[in-house]
């Protein structure tokens, strides 16, 4: 009695502490690694179809990462969610003849707090897939602050990583010829 007593209490103390520790780890893999200057991007090929997802902290593309609370701020996010969406922060090779068919931008606000992510998911349907050999990503330039991408690819039949920044923009891929 006594002990069944005791083990009620250290599981009745115990269960809050797990639920926060859980929540916490459940928060931090949603929004994959938060470090500002780094972003990630995981690109995959299917037959033609290609799919890029980029996640970055908010403060990397637009340089302030609260909710837009000005006109300069509102216009900066403006511009950011076209050239995110456009796919011209991508250059594929012209004769791989890839068509964007689908974009899919987060929210980066929706959930609060301090820091933002911002995540874009782009599909394309490429005609000549097995010539997509690269992928250029012109976003340093154009980006507030952003230093380096860290990059998981799978494509024909491979798969593997690499670290892009701005003077190594370009990935490597191993095309399907
Ligand atoms: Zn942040």
């Amino acid at each position: 009695m006594r002990i069944a007593w005791t083990w009620y209490l250290l599981l009745f103390a115990a269960t809050p502490i797990m639920a926060a520790e859980h929540g916490d780890a459940a928060g931090h893999e949603e929004h994959g690694a938060h470090v500002h200057g780094e972003a990630q991007l995981t690109l995959a090929t299917d037959g033609g179809l290609l799919e890029i997802m980029l996640e970055s902290p908010a403060a990397n593309l637009l340089g302030f990462e609260q909710k837009p609370a000005t006109a300069a701020q509102q216009g900066a996010w403006q511009q950011q969610q076209a050239l995110l969406k456009s796919g011209q922060w991508l250059q594929l090779p012209v004769a791989a003849k890839c068509v964007l068919q689908q974009q899919q931008l987060n929210e980066p606000w929706a959930k609060g707090g301090q820091h933002a992510d911002i995540s874009i998911s782009l599909r394309y349907q490429c005609n000549a897939a097995e010539l997509l050999n690269e992928v250029k990503v012109i976003l340093f330039t154009t980006a507030a602050d952003l230093q380096q991408i860290d990059v998981q690819w799978v494509s024909g039949g491979q798969q593997g990583a690499a670290t892009l920044n701005a003077k190594q923009p370009v990935l490597q891929l191993p095309g399907t010829e």
